[in-house]
């Protein structure tokens, strides 16, 4: 008799950070004890105690863009796990110009670290059993990316690309709103419409309510 198979178990903690409350999640695969954090932007004593509450080391430190309020943390968990940070090159700028971005929200600018390798379209992030893939969908800044966790824990980090019921501000340095709706068309709502979406602020949704739903992606 063969055993029942059980699906490989996901660790998956979603934590509000920082006065904007940018989504920080943190995927981790509990039987190799790796993890990938997704936009560390603030209160970073959070983002460890659950790590170490897992037991999980990070492979990565991923940012979905390089706004603040998803970046300002990325320094002080870098020197904490010594984990790679990565970025895609289009939000580099941004990145090197955290300080004006924090004189803009009125906040003390957080330190940076050097990006160790820029993300690009089709990347394969592993991490264990799972492997996140890049898609890049610029629009809300030219380097934002989403990312894609195929198999049976299916969902999409979006970042500030797709909201429930909104999208991604385009008013921002770089920002395109054309670009933004060509992202979303072509790079997430190609997937199936019961795939989970987890936003970089605000509640998770699913594709397929997006698509019937959001103002921003009529008859698309
Ligand atoms: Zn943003
Ligand atoms: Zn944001």
């Amino acid at each position: 008799m063969s055993k029942p198979v059980n699906p490989a178990p996901l660790i998956h903690e979603i934590l509000p950070v920082g006065m904007l409350a940018c989504n920080c999640s943190i995927v981790g695969d509990p039987v190799s004890g790796e993890a990938v954090v997704i936009d560390p932007g603030d209160e970073v004593e959070r983002v460890q105690s659950l790590l170490a509450q897992h037991r999980l080391k990070v492979k990565y430190i991923v940012a979905t863009h390089a706004h603040i309020d998803h970046v300002g943390g990325i320094e002080r968990l870098q020197r904490a796990t010594g984990a790679p940070v990565l970025m895609h090159e289009g939000d580099l700028f941004l990145y090197q110009h955290l300080a004006e971005q924090a004189a803009w929200l009125g906040v003390r600018p957080p330190e940076t670290v050097s990006v160790e390798q820029f993300l690009t379209e089709g990347d394969k992030l592993r991490c264990g059993s799972l492997a996140l893939e890049v898609l890049h969908t610029p629009g809300h800044s030219p380097g934002s990316v989403s990312l894609y966790l195929p198999g049976e824990h299916r969902r999409i980090f979006s970042g500030d690309t797709l909201f429930q019921g909104s999208i991604g501000r385009t008013d921002l340095w770089g920002g395109d709103y054309r670009q933004i709706l060509h992202s979303i068309r072509t790079r997430l709502l190609v997937f199936p419409d019961d795939t989970p979406v987890f936003p970089g602020h605000g509640p998770p949704t699913t594709l397929g309510h997006e698509r019937e739903f959001n103002p921003f992606l009529a008859g698309r």
